[in-house]
């Protein structure tokens, strides 16, 4: 695995897309499927799988043996690297924001059960992200950084190439696409992907004032440009939808949604993204967003070890 781009676009092409059944969706008209990323690898599940792809082939290709990133302790991010380093046969390190707890969560357990090894650190010195291998104690040529996230433009081209296999899969059928974000690194993968004139609409996570959400725009902009050139932007961020803000416990009415939703489709949802992309859809689709007859796509990116840190209520 992590070889050539040929290999990704075969895992990719594997990946089922499965109409939605949804009483709130029939209601609104809309024809609802998903792409189940979540499903494409047991552990280095969703999104993480293609960000990384391109990131383990080039420190392959540099010949390092150590793979480094950022994360929290319910880090997607750093389980799926975790993984794909085992793969690799790179030795993996994570830097955890915060003191070592008494006791490791279940991401973090996997994590080091794959070889991960992790080193904790204050807040104030996770803020600087020192990207250096004297923070790991290693040699400076041996060592390649994944910044937080997978958000390289290496990562951004491993979700490209999902989105020009949607479009395959789509056939030219009229479609918008949705996914959730919190880079929104994706989303400028997926848009630059898919053809010009088709609407991807990302949802962010983040509770956000306008400070945040002008950033995060030049940063998606900058992703997408690099990645294709000319055309006009096909992408767009709908804020609202993060149900209380990111990581935090999810209002009682979106478990109720939450719920419902999986009682309904069968289709397991993470409470950090991909529950607020269905709620960000919920919402679009009772205000009449779309026209009766739309077919709408979401993009499951998976998440869903995220799942044992949260209890329903
Ligand atoms: C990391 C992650 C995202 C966000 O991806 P970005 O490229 O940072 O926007 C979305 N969904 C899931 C499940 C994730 O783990």
């Amino acid at each position: 695995m992590f070889d050539d781009r040929h290999g990704l676009v075969v895992e990719a092409s594997r990946v089922p897309l499965q109409q939605l059944s949804l009483s709130w969706a029939r209601e609104a008209g809309i024809d609802l499927w998903i792409r189940r990323d979540d499903l494409i690898h047991p552990a280095l599940s969703g999104n993480k799988f293609y960000k990384l792809y391109f990131n383990l082939q080039q420190a392959k290709a540099q010949g390092v043996g150590h793979i480094a990133s950022y994360g929290g302790a319910w880090s997607n991010h750093l389980h799926a690297l975790a993984a794909a380093g085992a793969e690799a046969g790179l030795k993996t390190h994570g830097v955890v924001r915060g003191e070592a707890p008494a006791q490791l969560s279940a991401c973090l357990v996997d994590a080091e059960s794959w070889g991960m090894e992790l080193r904790f650190v204050s807040r104030e010195l996770y803020k600087l992200k020192p990207d250096n291998s004297t923070l790991l104690g290693l040699p400076d040529g041996d060592l390649f950084w994944v910044p937080e996230g997978g958000a390289n433009l290496a990562g951004a081209a491993g979700m490209q190439v999902l989105g020009q296999v949607l479009e395959a899969q789509l056939e030219g059928r009229p479609a918008d696409i949705c996914l959730a974000c919190g880079t929104a690194s994706s989303l400028a993968g997926v848009a630059a992907g898919v053809s010009s004139g088709r609407k991807v609409l990302g949802f962010p996570v983040l509770k956000s004032g306008g400070a945040q959400q002008e950033p995060l725009a030049q940063r998606t902009m900058a992703f997408w440009r690099q990645l294709q050139s000319g055309r006009q932007a096909n992408w767009c961020l709908l804020w609202g939808f993060h149900g209380g803000g990111y990581g935090r416990k999810p209002k009682n009415n979106l478990f109720e949604f939450w719920r419902q939703f999986e009682g309904e489709t069968g289709v397991p949802l993470d409470p950090v993204y991909t529950l607020k992309l269905f709620w960000g859809i919920y919402c679009l689709a009772r205000l009449g967003y779309w026209p009766r007859g739309s077919r709408v796509i979401a993009i499951h990116t998976g998440g869903l070890q995220g799942r044992r840190g949260f209890t329903c209520p």
